[in-house]
Parts: structure tokens; C-alpha cells; sequence
């Protein structure tokens, strides 16, 4: 068998233009504002690009860039002037912080209303209990390439390899709420490659490039790739051994070009979700 490929760019460009024309016919534009500390140059690029597609989509956009050497505590009372803002809908906070800032306090702050990146334990909450509101970004694109393939989740055996708090366990609850049957792998398990090739759906987010062999794929599994790792050469690759794996798969991701681009058009979709249900509330 020789894998369809998951289009991640076309599914993303397709919900930002979805959530762009939501938003001008509900006559609203939603506003994100980005909150950035300090100056790593990676973290500066995305902001730039999440600054651009909401600005694109329509939305009202503001970045709002500290110092490094901010304090905790004037970070929370710039978190408190945002959840009084009437004119701001979604904040997202881009991680990592500073290491003398608690990035789970300044998490801890937000108003779980407008938490677009879906990390308030609130939020975590609602997903953990079955009832997904404000859901992580890449998480929720996952989801959103799994429903482009139209394969059936209902009843499928799904096997998500990583347990972090932003993509493993946030999937494997999206997955659960979806009635498949989910095992959650991880460092400590046993025999990866026999629970892998269990898997009807199987999610990789584990940050090693190339972990995952063809030989892991169940034949006509749907293999999503969330990892990306820059190898010595300069190449970007995903957990997944992608050549190997697409002979067995029916459905794969690239790396890139695959979950990559849906974590941007997630957060533009959840930055409109908080600007209807906090108007609705008004
Ligand atoms: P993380 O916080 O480092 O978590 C990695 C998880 O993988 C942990 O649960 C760890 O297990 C598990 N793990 C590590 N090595 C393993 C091994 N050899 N065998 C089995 N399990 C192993 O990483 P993350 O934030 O979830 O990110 C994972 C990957 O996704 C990274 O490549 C990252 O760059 C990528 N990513 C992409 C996007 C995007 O596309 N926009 C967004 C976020 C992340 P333990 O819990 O036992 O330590």
C-alpha cells in the first residue's frame, strides 16, 4: 500500500479562510492579542506568523513584546489589564517563558474565557471531563486532518505515542471524546513498536526524528506525525521514518507541511470560538 498524503497546508489555508468568512458574516473581528517575553528568535518568528494570519483572517491583531527581564508579578498585572479589555477576545502567552517566570501561574491568570490556546486548567478540565471548550491548538488540528481523511474514529483502535501536557494527553482525550479506544505510550512503555502496530489511528508527538519505523505501521493504519526535528544536515523530518511508513499507512502526514500549518489556523478558529460565546455572554 502507498499512503495518501495529508494535505496540512491546503486543511490549514481552508479553515483560516472558513473562520475569516464566519467572522464577516457573524460581522465581528474578533480580536487576538499575543503576549511575547524576551528574545528568542524562534519564538519571535511564530509570533510574527500568527500575527499575520490573524491580521489576514480579518482579526483585530496586538503583540505586545517584554522584556526578558520582566517580573512575574508585571507580567500577571499585564495578563489582568488583557482579561479587562473588553476589546480583547483570545490571549495567547508564547511559551517557553523566562526561567524565573512560573509559566504555569502566568497560565493559571489568564480568563479562562479567552485562553486560546487552550492550556487554563479550566480548559484542560472541560476536555479532561469529556466536554472540549477551548482545546490546545495543535491538538485540535490533529483532529481536524484525522476528520479530512473521513476515516471512522468510533470503535478505532488508536495508539498516541507522548504524554505532554500540550499535545499527548490533550489528543488522546480528543481521541477518547471521539469514542475511539486510546492507549497513551510513552517513554516508560513497553514494546512501542507492538502497541504502534496495534493502531488503526496512531498520533506520534514525541520530539525524536525518525522514532517510528515503517515496521511500527499496522498496513491501512492513518499515521498523523506531530514532531518536528532539524537534523544535522538541516533537514526537517518528523517522529515518523516518513518513506517507510507510507508503504504500510493509508493515510500519513508529511513533515513538513502537515499538523505544522493547522496549529496557526486552530488558533485563529478558537480566537473566533471566545469572541462568539464572550458576545453571546455580553
Ligand atoms: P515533549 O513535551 O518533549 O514530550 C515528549 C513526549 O514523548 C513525552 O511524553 C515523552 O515521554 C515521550 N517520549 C520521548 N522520547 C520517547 C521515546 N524514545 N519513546 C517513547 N516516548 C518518548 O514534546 P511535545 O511538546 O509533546 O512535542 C513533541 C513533538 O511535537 C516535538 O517534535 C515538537 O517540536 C512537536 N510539536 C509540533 C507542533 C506543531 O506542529 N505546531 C506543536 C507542538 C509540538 P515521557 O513523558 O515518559 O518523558
Amino acid at each position: 500500500m502507498t499512503a495518501a498524503i495529508i494535505d496540512g497546508r491546503a486543511a490549514a489555508a481552508r479553515l483560516r479562510a472558513r473562520v475569516a468568512a464566519e467572522a464577516r458574516e457573524a460581522g465581528i473581528a474578533p480580536g487576538l492579542t499575543v503576549v511575547i517575553v524576551g528574545d528568542d528568535p524562534a519564538s519571535h518568528v511564530y509570533v510574527r506568523n500568527k500575527a499575520r494570519a490573524a491580521a489576514n483572517a480579518g482579526f483585530r491583531e496586538a503583540t505586545i513584546a517584554l522584556p526578558a527581564e520582566i517580573t512575574e508579578a508585571a507580567l500577571l498585572d499585564i495578563i489582568a489589564g488583557l482579561n479587562a479589555d473588553d476589546a480583547v477576545d483570545g490571549i495567547l502567552v508564547q511559551l517557553p517563558l523566562p526561567r524565573h517566570i512560573r509559566a504555569e501561574a502566568v497560565i493559571e491568570a489568564l480568563d479562562p474565557a479567552k485562553d486560546v490556546d487552550g492550556l487554563h486548567p479550566v480548559n484542560a478540565g472541560h476536555l479532561a471531563s469529556g466536554h472540549p471548550g477551548l482545546v490546545p491548538c495543535t491538538p485540535k488540528g490533529v483532529m481536524t486532518l484525522l476528520a479530512e481523511t473521513g476515516v471512522a474514529l468510533a470503535g478505532a483502535r488508536a495508539v498516541v505515542l507522548g504524554r505532554s501536557v500540550l499535545v499527548g494527553r490533550p489528543v488522546a482525550a480528543l481521541l477518547t471524546a471521539a469514542d475511539a479506544t486510546v492507549t497513551l505510550a510513552h517513554s516508560r512503555t513497553r514494546d512501542l513498536a507492538t502497541e504502534c502496530r496495534r493502531a488503526e489511528v496512531l498520533v506520534v508527538a514525541v520530539g525524536r526524528a525518525e522514532l517510528v519505523r515503517g515496521h511500527w505501521i499496522a498496513e491501512g493504519a492513518t499515521v498523523i506525525d506531530v514532531g518536528i526535528n532539524r537534523r544535522a544536515d538541516g533537514r526537517l523530518v518528523g517522529d515518523v521514518a516518513f518513506a517507510e511508513a507510507a508503504q504500510r499507512a493509508a493515510w500519513i502526514t508529511p513533515v513538513p507541511g502537515g499538523v505544522g500549518p493547522m496549529t496557526i489556523a486552530s488558533l485563529l478558529e478558537n480566537t473566533l470560538i471566545a469572541a462568539k460565546a464572550r458576545r453571546v455572554l455580553a
